[in-house]
């Protein structure tokens, strides 16, 4: 062994693979005794490495948990409560930031929007890439179109694959993330017909594209140099406990996942399989040893290569910590649990206590037989809970209404402004007695997101009489209404939204939005404003600002608000749009041209910003650069040939 402080050479240092595929039980693995599915990627794996039984996440959402997967750290510490109203706060200590500094090169690929650069998982990585939502602008946030959010596992192999053949000589950490089996179960036709569960199709496909980057490695010969670790951020439910997907609940369907570590050839480590417990937080201290990098103190995760060595010096498990506060954003508690050998206990206004070993599907609730028991968890909870918070970082990073509204339409409802962390979660309803409402509005907003929210309109009426407390159901009832064209239906169903939180900007939006078709511009006014004090960097609220003070002719404000607009959203392409013609009419043209340009850029095709170009060339006196955009305006629409000025 090389002495310490001894730079290894570079050849002998592993490439870490690091593969997330989201929302995938361990037992619907085949390594993990999983006969009617297709898994042969990860079960050869499997076969060569460490597959660990029981590996705990620290929540069913996607993006708290790849957090923790990144981090080490616990909700708690890193502040990523719920996929909805949260960034991960700049300057956190990661696998990526840790390895970029000892020179490796860094590359992500994801999946799905959830895990957007600006969610702030990106920290050091070289090369960040997912999927781009491209929104149409029309002022309404809710235009989106749908395929853009989510990518297809091969595309995203491919672009790793792409980023690792420029890679030069350095040690490289590529993180992949494959969305696919997350719902809705739609695999490639070849998948489906291998396998007659679709969920299990969506699995082998992910497995399929996992394949391909393992016979990239081999072919680079690379493969024995590199340490590859395979896992899920949670697991999935399919009716256990009445539960569908995951988020709401906290039972083992939508908490365990596989983990399987494939080390670099050199170190020699016999295939086996660990009964565990392992927490995902675990994997980036675990990374960090098997690279022989000092693991940061930041990370609350235990390195496992003593328990995989078999080592005694390996302690009992640590507790296992797990949360949700998805029931948050309907106003119900968040449920946190801690899983200690066989007991796990789920601290709720009605607690829960399972004897893992002997009712592995936590359908007999010990909490009332063995209390002793379940304090004794109870008090270690808020010991280990108190241990975690991490209170020198800022919280509360700002959140855009816009990004709630985009990932909506990937199935995840809640605010921009999550509730306050005074409120006392053992004060809210218990998540087990709202089941019932939460798949209603579950329901309808998978309606909206279909673009069916005339369907969504009575049930979610009748939801709001039965749960007049549910703030989300008024804000969507409102939405629906606001889409058919019923204004002063939907401004009632916002303010009812408003009165319920009168924190959240959204609502006030949505209202100003209803006041400003229906004339009332002093209360759109208002409206907006409350948004804007709420969430000063709102874009669509300064578009509509900026409209209302266009229409009473107050152009240096109404100019001052596009500005801002632009300033938040940069492709807010209607916002450039309206500079582009506000500059022109002042006969400012470069400022102009460079607005229509922007909008062309977003928007090539957009025939009249080519036409208002070549137009602004001309009346500036560059007839040169006019001629071309006039005839692309002519050649994209046919109605605007001919009628360039003299
Ligand atoms: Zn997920």
């Amino acid at each position: 062994m090389a002495p310490s402080g001894w730079a290894r050479p570079p050849a002998a240092t592993p490439n870490v693979v690091l593969i997330t595929i989201d929302t995938l039980r361990a037992d619907r693995v085949g390594c993990y005794g999983y006969k009617q599915g297709r898994t042969p990627t990860l079960d050869g794996l499997a076969r060569q490495g460490v597959l660990f039984r029981t590996v705990v996440a620290p929540t069913p959402l996607t993006l708290p948990s790849h957090c923790s997967i990144l981090t080490g750290t616990y909700p708690m510490a890193h502040g990523v409560r719920d996929n909805v109203g949260y960034t991960l706060p700049g300057g956190e200590t990661t696998l990526a930031t840790t390895l970029k500094s000892h020179g490796y090169s860094t590359g992500a690929f994801v999946g799905a929007y959830v895990l957007d650069a600006r969610r702030g998982l990106n920290q050091g990585f070289d090369t960040y890439s997912g999927p781009s939502p491209a929104t149409k602008r029309e002022g309404d946030p809710r235009i989106v179109n749908l395929r853009t959010l989510e990518r297809k596992a091969e595309e995203v192999v491919a672009e790793a694959l792409e980023w690792l053949r420029t890679q030069g000589r350095k040690p490289f950490l590529v993180w992949i993330h494959l969305f696919d089996p997350h719902d809705p179960y739609e695999p490639p036709p070849r998948f489906r017909k291998l396998l007659p569960d679709p969920y299990d199709g969506e699995i082998a496909y992910a497995d399929y594209a996992l394949g391909q980057v393992i016979e990239y490695l081999k072919a680079q010969g690379i493969y024995d140099r590199t340490l590859v670790v395979a896992t899920s951020d949670h697991g999935e439910s399919f009716g256990e406990h009445g539960e569908f997907a995951h988020g709401y609940y906290i039972y083992d369907t939508t908490l365990l996942v596989p983990l399987i570590i494939k080390a670099p050839a050199d170190l020699a480590i016999a295939p086996r399989s660990i009964g565990g417990p392992v927490r995902s937080i675990d994997i980036p201290p675990t990374i960090l040893q098997f690279l022989r990098i000092p693991v940061p103190p930041t990370m609350q995760g235990t390195g496992l290569l003593s328990l995989i060595f078999g080592k005694r010096d390996y302690r009992r498990p640590p507790d296992a910590y797990s949360e949700t506060y998805y029931p948050n954003q309907f106003g119900w508690s968040a449920l946190r649990s801690v899983r200690q050998r066989r007991f796990k206990y789920i601290d709720a206004p009605k607690p829960e206590l399972y004897d893992l070993l002997a009712d592995p599907q936590e359908l007999h609730n010990l909490f009332g037989r063995n209390r002793a028991m379940a304090l004794e968890l109870k008090s270690q909870l808020g010991a280990l809970v108190a241990r975690s918070v991490s209170e020198q970082r800022p919280r509360g990073t700002p959140v855009s209404p816009v990004d709630v509204e985009l990932l909506k339409s990937l199935g995840y409802l809640g605010t921009s402004t999550p509730l306050p962390q005074s409120v006392r979660q053992q004060d809210l309803p218990d998540p087990k007695d709202k089941l019932a409402a939460f798949k209603r509005i579950a329901a309808s907003a998978q309606l909206a997101a279909e673009g069916k929210c005339a369907q969504a309109l009575a049930p979610l009426a009748r939801l709001t009489t039965e749960e007049p407390s549910l703030f989300l159901a008024h804000l969507l009832l409102g939405q629906c209404r606001l889409s058919a064209g019923q204004h002063e239906a939907a401004a009632d169903a916002f303010a009812a939204a408003i009165r319920l939180r009168p924190d959240a900007a959204e609502a006030f939006f949505y209202k100003s939005v209803c006041d400003f078709h229906l004339g009332r511009m002093d209360d759109s006014l208002a409206d907006l404003n409350f948004a804007l004090k709420i969430k000063p960097e709102y874009s669509h609220a300064h578009f509509y600002l900026g409209r209302i003070y266009q229409q009473r002719q107050q152009i240096a404000a109404a100019l001052a608000e596009f500005q801002k607009c632009i300033a938040a959203d940069p492709d807010f392409e209607d916002a450039h749009y309206k500079l582009g013609f506000l500059f022109a009419e002042q006969g400012k043209y470069p400022e102009a041209i460079r607005h229509f340009k922007m909008v062309i850029s977003l928007n090539p095709g957009d025939a009249e910003a080519h036409y208002n170009l070549a137009l602004a060339y001309s009346k500036s006196g560059d007839a040169a650069a006019a001629r071309p955009e006039f005839d692309a305006a002519c050649r994209l629409n046919a109605a605007l040939c001919g009628r360039s000025p003299r």
